[in-house]
């Protein structure tokens, strides 16, 4: 196992790159700690796959230095790396049988026969392919082969991190969530470093302990699930991760107050006198989940129009106008449904302020 360090890494595909945008990795300065569950988040493009062949030394970067465990691995190429990658399709020689194919990355490293049985079995048991150890590759489904290109790279207990690039998207929806349980698994029993590369938040959310947010090139925010959802350090990560995602009003402080054009939305004084230090470009967040809706009049609320009510079985996402901003409110069940007009109450304590698009926070 090791300790990943990203050390100003940076990459450009551009021979002579000239200004930020010219880069699909802008700056990932990083530590990644041994034995940690680790999903990789973000929108397809924003340079996940580019991180993860840096990792793993199928690229070189452009600037930096990759270590494991503090020695530079930079000029290493993959095979010296010990690590092991599953990529989003299937890699497999068709023509060998189930087994053959999950002992091959150990026959290559000249692991002993006995130990190469034993371990091929432990894991066909994991992933449910004990029974088709003996059939050819090229004979069964595209879900059966991702799972053996899963066991290749579950196979080898003695690399340093498994590195998994979208692994599950060829794979129907309910196995997939089989299989990324089985993944939780094996962590928790074998402790290796796992890195998840996903599009996908429920997965990202489901599969780690420790979510790393990327967009444009670079590290918005690490946290777990938990933090993400609460603090958000940056608006792409406020609606990037949550259905629907957090909602955002720009505002203007006066006193104690949010004001969103005419209407004043209270704050505690901690936050009120944080956004009294940066006037400017402000907004306002808050989760559709914690903003609440309300069919009648009640303390401190301010009036919103409301344009749909989408049901969405035991809860409603209200879609309302507040001044000519759109907001999103999940209405629980049982709770009275506004028709024409709603009263929106935003609890201090779930309201967040943004400055340049950054979470306002005491440091
Ligand atoms: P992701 O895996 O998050 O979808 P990638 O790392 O594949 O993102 O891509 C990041 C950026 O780098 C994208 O703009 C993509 O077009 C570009 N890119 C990726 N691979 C190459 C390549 N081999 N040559 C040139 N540009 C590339
Ligand atoms: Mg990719």
């Amino acid at each position: 196992m090791a300790k990943i360090t990203l050390d100003n890494v940076a990459h450009s595909y551009i021979a002579n790159p000239r200004d930020e945008t010219d880069y699909a990795l802008r700056l990932i300065d990083n530590i990644w700690d041994d034995g940690g569950a680790y999903a990789l988040l973000g929108p397809s493009g924003c340079g996940k796959t580019t991180l993860l062949n840096i990792i793993s030394g199928l690229l070189t970067p452009s600037k930096g230095r990759v270590l494991y465990d503090g020695k530079d691995v930079t000029d290493l190429p993959p095979e010296k790396r010990n690590i092991a990658q599953v990529f989003q399709f299937p890699v497999l020689y068709d023509t060998m049988t189930v087994f053959d194919n999950l002992a091959f990355p150990l026959k290559n490293r000249g692991f002993n026969k006995e130990d190469i049985k034993t371990r091929v079995l432990e894991v066909a048991q994991i992933l449910d392919l004990t029974k088709s150890l003996n059939q050819k590759a090229a004979r069964l489904s595209a879900d059966a082969k991702q799972k053996i290109s899963l066991g290749r790279g579950l196979v080898r207990s003695d690399v340093a991190a498994i590195l998994f690039d979208e692994p599950l998207t060829v794979i129907d929806p309910h196995l997939k969530w089989q299989l990324r349980c089985k993944l939780k698994e094996v962590h928790e029993q074998l402790k290796l470093t796992l890195l998840y590369v996903t599009h996908d938040q429920v997965e990202a959310l489901t599969f780690a302990d420790q979510v790393i947010v990327m967009y444009e090139g670079e590290i918005v925010q690490i946290g777990t699930p938990q933090e993400l959802f609460e603090n958000p350090s940056h608006k792409f990560v406020g609606y990037f991760i949550g259905s629907p995602g957090m909602n955002f009003i720009p505002c203007k402080i006066d006193g104690n107050k949010a004001m969103v054009n005419g209407a004043g939305i209270e704050l505690d004084d901690t936050t009120a006198s944080m956004a009294n230090k940066a006037s400017e470009n402000l907004e306002l967040g808050i989760r559709p989940l914690y903003l609440q809706v309300h069919a009648k009049e009640v303390e401190n609320s301010v009036r919103a129009s409301v344009k749909t009510i989408e049901d969405q079985g035991n809860f409603k996402i209200v879609t309302v106008h507040l001044s000519g901003h759109i907001l999103r409110a999940r209405l629980p069940e049982g709770k009275p449904t506004p028709s024409e007009n709603a009263w929106l109450k935003f609890p201090k304590d779930w309201i967040r302020l943004f400055h340049n698009e950054k979470l306002l926070t005491h440091k």
